[in-house]
């Protein structure tokens, strides 16, 4: 039986792309307890400043060249001090990571999420917010921000609402907040389809002087 030109062109572009999406599927990944695990691990290290030195090497650059398979994905706060390959001692091609003011996601991120799990075999996602984050803090002070900042800040009133009556610091309060509401919107927003499942989201809480990091699960 012939097949005509036309219909192996239609099943080439409908059955070429899922079975690479089955491939990806099935490449090795840690499992979301591990890749804590790990991270928790390198989160030590920092702290007791017992980090291993002379990374990135170039073996790992060449080896992460030919492919990236990073066990977890951050998404963290632009904020300069709180860069997660330095606070959680991991080397380039480790941490899948996003960052903006406040660790937001809009729909850039959420893609760039739904990617690392799809394809680079991610399975925990970590929004890591931080002691002092200036995002939450202006969105704390009220008031009109300039350009951008506007959208951030509107961004995190939500979380600066939802905390208002809480006992204890205002501040440490709206950055849990705000951490919570991230997560969520990670959990009911990002499109995992039958990965979701395998997939698990934490918060993480970065404090600035002692270097540690506190799990809120
Ligand atoms: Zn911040």
């Amino acid at each position: 039986m012939k097949i005509h030109p036309g219909i192996l062109a239609l099943l080439s572009t409908l059955i070429l792309p899922a079975l690479a999406t089955a491939a990806d599927h099935a490449k090795p990944s840690v499992g979301p307890d591990a890749a804590l695990a790990r991270l928790k691990a390198g989160n030590h290290r920092f702290v007791s400043a017992s980090i291993s030195g002379g990374k990135p090497t170039a073996a790992r650059r060449a080896e992460t060249a030919e492919g990236q398979h990073p066990f977890a994905i951050i998404v963290g706060c632009a904020d300069s001090r709180t860069a997660p390959e330095i606070v959680f001692d991991q080397n380039i091609g480790d941490l899948f990571v996003v960052r903006t003011a406040g660790n937001l996601v809009d729909d850039y991120a959420l893609g760039s999420i739904e990617y690392a799990v799809a394809h680079l075999g991610s399975r925990l996602i970590v929004v890591l917010g931080h002691q002092k984050c200036g995002a939450v803090q202006a969105a704390l002070a009220g008031g009109d921000a300039p350009g951008h900042v506007h959208a951030l800040v509107r961004a995190i009133q939500p979380a600066v609402r939802a905390s208002k009556s809480q006992p204890g610091d205002p501040l440490v309060n709206a950055i849990h907040e705000n951490d919570a509401l991230v997560a969520k919107k990670i959990r009911q927003k990002a499109q995992l389809g039958d990965l979701a499942a395998q997939v698990r989201v934490v918060e993480g809480y970065y404090d600035l002087h002692t270097g540690r990091v506190e799990w809120a699960q």
